[in-house]
């Protein structure tokens, strides 16, 4: 059966640019097509091409081995033997001296092993292996086929021996980016590559260098360069490709904009933090005495770490930093003592030290009997049936007669206007909070705010006084000044 390839629009492109080319040559181009059929296309079109061969002219020696060897071979045989020359340039001499010579081409089923004329490797002749009638390897067409694709393409050089590597990864993407071409060869498309363009652009297009710099970067930026695709290759998520190109760097996923929202309820993730965290801010050596100078809720306020104190105070994976870091660091062998800001004077522990100072205010100057839920027992614990939380206030106090139960709860972290995620997390679960408290029939319910601790506490005792007054309860002697 006779296959006949048609003739794309690249084809015929191709075809005209080899006016002038020698036949030869043109083969190398289209390794598919029958040297015939070329022939006769470049007719039809009338492309004029040269026939023989430039440097085919027969020395003395080559003809006295064609005469030498000629017998019973074909043209593809004599021409494994005198290499200078190609079948045709053979068959025209045997044609001009009238020698006989077999008409039967070369057969892959012959099994012999034959050297490819531009890699030079040696190859068992089989069509897996070689062409046609060609003396290149099949390997060695493609390369031809794609150098001359490129060119006719894109106008872009490849060398033979190195293909594709010809340019650097980021001359590549320096072609790509400025849409030279749709996309950069598959062939040198690896993880490892798009992993250095990655970090040519981060490092030498914009400029960034250092830890946070680099880190400012947001991955939707990096789109303005290309670089969707590349990202989604490596992987879907960017702090772990960030830590491939910067292992030094070791980033964290809080590190990046916006932890969301479920993360915090997983308490590895909690633990995680507070151990990158130590790592970062705690000369190990001096743990005992750094952890008394670092783990309190002003001294975090004050080194801008909102998340540890939010942690603590807001999702109550612990009761306090002690319990939190002896947990993950027993080998420090810390004690109470080693927090001891937060240590009330009749020996309570609060959670901070503004809880600390609420909590000495209302117990020792105002002689109101409240108590901490840090041991806490269940009877202690709210769940919140239709935000499905669960709720331990700081203080709960009773008056027996009547019998009256009150709960206390200081919103340290409150702000009017909270200006960032985990403010704005916090500012909704306070009133989430504050509406559930107000609806429990047993209790009573005073939240206090930062702003309630201004002017010697006047806030903290205007409300004690309101609810004692309201539930016709005796006012303590400290707070009837107030009155
Ligand atoms: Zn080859």
């Amino acid at each position: 059966m006779r296959i006949i390839i048609p003739w794309t629009k690249e084809d015929l492109d191709l075809l005209k640019e080899c006016e002038g080319k020698n036949i030869e040559e043109i083969i190398l181009l289209f390794p598919n097509r029958k040297r015939k059929r070329i022939i006769m296309k470049c007719r039809d079109l009338n492309i004029k091409i040269i026939f023989s061969p430039k440097g085919t002219k027969w020395s003395e020696d080559e003809t006295n081995l064609l005469l030498k060897v000629y017998k019973d071979k074909s043209a593809f045989e004599i021409s494994k033997i005198i290499t200078t020359k190609t079948t045709t340039s053979i068959r025209n001499r045997c044609c001009k001296l009238n020698l006989q010579i077999n008409k039967l081409e070369y057969h892959y089923d012959n099994k012999d092993f034959i050297t490819c004329k531009l890699c030079g490797i040696e190859k068992e002749y089989t069509g897996d292996n070689f062409p046609k009638n060609s003396l290149i390897c099949k390997e060695c067409s493609n390369k031809l086929n794609n150098i001359e694709k490129y060119k006719r393409k894109h106008n872009i050089i490849l060398d033979f021996n190195k293909m594709y590597n010809t340019y650097s990864i980021i001359e590549w993407y320096e072609i790509f980016r400025t849409n030279k071409i749709k996309c950069i060869p598959k062939e040198i498309f690896t993880n490892e590559n798009i992993l250095i363009i990655i970090k040519y652009v981060l490092t030498e297009i914009l400029n960034k260098k250092s830890r946070k710099e680099i880190l400012e970067v947001s991955r939707k930026e990096l789109y303005k360069y290309r670089l969707a695709g590349m990202l989604t290759k490596i992987d879907s998520n960017y702090v772990n490709i960030l830590n491939q190109i910067f292992p030094e760097f070791n980033y964290k996923i809080w590190e990046m904009n916006g932890v969301i929202g479920h993360f915090w309820e997983d308490i590895n993730n909690v633990d995680d933090y507070m151990r990158w965290f130590v790592e970062n801010e705690v000369k190990i050596v001096d743990a005992k005495n750094e952890v008394s100078r670092i783990f309190t809720v002003s001294s975090l306020r004050s080194i801008n770490n909102h998340i540890l104190n939010y942690l603590l105070l807001s999702m109550k994976w612990y009761s306090s930093y002690y319990e939190w870091l002896n947990k993950l660091y027993p080998e420090w062998e810390l004690t109470t003592d080693h927090f001891k800001q937060n240590i009330a004077k009749d020996g309570e522990t609060l959670d901070s030290m503004e809880e600390l100072k609420v909590y000495e205010f209302i117990k020792c100057d105002l002689l109101f009997d409240i108590k901490t839920t840090n041991n806490t027992s269940s009877k202690d614990k709210f769940y919140n049936l239709d935000e499905k939380e669960n709720y331990v206030p700081d203080f709960i106090s009773k008056f027996i007669n009547p019998e009256i139960k009150l709960i206390i709860e200081y919103f340290g972290f409150w702000k009017d206007n909270p200006d960032n995620h985990i403010f704005i997390e916090y500012h909704d679960k306070t009133l989430r909070k504050i509406k559930f408290f107000n609806s429990l029939d047993d209790y009573k319910f005073i939240g206090l705010f930062p702003s309630d601790l201004k002017n010697n506490f006047q806030g903290v005792r205007e409300k004690l006084t309101s609810f004692l007054l309201e539930n016709n309860i005796p006012i303590p002697s400290p707070l009837k000044e107030v009155v």
